[in-house]
């Protein structure tokens, strides 16, 4: 039985889907106006092992995570960089996809984008205004925080609690400091649809709101994301839902961890900022993720180089033992093995799926990831090797390959230093008239896709 922290009751409780077999998981997705960050990374790779784990367990999950398309962010980017909103989202999504397939996070069954759901999004507004859960003001249209007796129940804090310090801001047309946007009206030359308030934009919490009904239905099992979005985000999608439907918005809330930089929290303004197109040009996606999920997605991670690079240590280890395991397997013959290692292998399944059981615990999984390949190691220093004994060493390593989304065929992808490295060898083979060893050094760089040049600074490199 999986079980589940919900957030919701702070409690782990146990998981029973709406309907046998099936899971209905609505994660929030970016807003697509750069690349997405470390930070965004983590909810992606967190919850895509959540879905692989349920998928093992034999469920059917409708994944849906949408795409945030229309925002201030976008608007203010449009203006920089003097593009239409719908290019720079086009262009983020493809970038989007390209980095978390690095990451080799799957694709959800549906990514709904809200400049396609703009009816759904009048109409869901329009329905609230009428049972009196919404207020138009001056072309904007307001959430009535305090029609919903049960605001705050996700982020644990009651609607007294909140009064105090909020403030209406001069120029802001709410009724009430805790009420929310739903509906904005557009600034002069801002992308703007037509709705019965005039023309405008809606605001960001209605679209998951809008999304997860579409898409999902009035009930959902599980809704996810980082943890900053528990409050407003997250507990405003329940009083605009609830309020709409009178029916429970989401049974499970699930939320991960922050990630700090050297243990600092990642900004723009510190310089600190890691997006994901960027440092996995440096380090192997594949090692990011087992990395990031070397921590219980509930916990903080704190990212830096020392750390990462004891993952890729660990994930080489693993990966050694069952490319040996793979080799050794050519040559092995059935040999009648007693069954100690096969009841050895089953244990170490069972465990794995205890942890995952547990709230999803992939720290505690590679934990016994490490003590499975210790005992295939120890198994392949005896003096025979049964192939069938090999054989499940080698299923049960494919299967947590799996679940948790962690390749183990290697993909070399070159270190900056380890490029430079093989550039001091070249030039000293060219210093040494070996234009044989300069060259095959040039052309195994450029089958990894590194292209040297020759400038007045000496040899650089690039990646083609
Ligand atoms: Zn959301």
């Amino acid at each position: 039985m999986v079980r589940i922290f919900n957030s919701l009751t702070r409690q782990k409780e146990d998981f029973e889907p709406l309907e046998d077999g099936k899971v209905k998981m609505y994660v929030c997705g970016p807003t697509v106006y750069n690349y997405i960050h470390i930070g965004n990374a983590r909810p992606a790779i967190a919850f895509d092992t959540v879905r692989r784990y349920l998928e093992y367990k034999g469920y059917t999950v409708n994944y849906v995570s949408n795409f945030t398309d229309v925002d201030d962010k976008l608007i203010k980017a449009s203006i920089e960089l003097k593009e239409e909103v719908p290019v720079i989202a086009d262009r983020f999504i493809d970038a989007f996809f390209e980095d978390t397939g690095a990451l080799n996070v799957k694709r959800a069954t549906e990514h709904p984008r809200v400049m396609d759901h703009m009816d759904d999004i009048i109409k869901f507004i329009k329905v609230l205004v009428d049972k009196g859960h919404a207020y138009e003001s001056d072309g904007d249209v307001y959430f009535k925080t305090r029609s919903f007796d049960e605001y705050g129940k996700l982020s644990h804090q009651s609607v007294d609690d909140l009064k105090v310090g909020a403030r209406i801001e001069s120029g802001e047309k709410k009724e009430d400091p805790l009420d929310f946007v739903l509906w904005k009206q557009a600034k002069e030359g801002e992308i703007k649809w037509d709705s019965p308030w005039g023309a405008g934009r809606p605001g960001w919490h209605i679209e998951c709101s809008v999304m997860a009904r579409r898409h999902l239905g009035d009930t959902i099992d599980i809704h996810a994301g980082g943890q900053d979005l528990t409050f407003p985000h997250h507990e405003n999608e329940i009083a605009q839902s609830e309020c709409m439907t009178d029916a429970t918005f989401a049974n499970y809330w699930m939320h991960n961890g922050y990630i700090n930089i050297d243990n600092e929290k990642m900004s723009k303004s510190l310089g600190n900022f890691i997006l994901v197109h960027d440092i996995i040009k440096e380090i192997d996606p594949n090692v990011l993720r087992f990395f990031m999920i070397s921590v219980h997605y509930r916990n903080p991670i704190n990212y830096n180089r020392e750390l990462v690079e004891a993952a890729a240590a660990g994930l080489e280890r693993i990966q050694s033992s069952y490319h040996q395991a793979k080799e050794r397997l050519e040559t092995s013959v059935g040999s009648g093995d007693d069954g100690l290692y096969r009841s050895i292998i089953d244990e170490k399944i069972a465990a794995f799926e205890r942890h995952m059981d547990d709230d999803f615990n992939t720290a505690n999984a590679i934990t016994v990831w490490h003590e499975l390949a210790t005992e295939l190691n120890k198994y392949m220093r005896g003096a025979t090797t049964d192939k069938e004994v090999l054989e499940a060493f080698v299923d049960a390593f494919d299967m947590f390959s799996e679940v948790l989304g962690v390749r183990l065929v290697r993909e070399e992808i070159l270190l900056d230093e380890e490029i430079e490295a093989l550039i001091e060898e070249r030039n000293t083979a060219r210093a040494n008239r070996d234009f044989a060893r300069a060259d095959e050094i040039r052309d195994s760089l450029k089958e990894q896709g590194i292209v040297l040049e020759d400038t007045k600074e000496g040899v650089r490199f690039r990646r083609g």
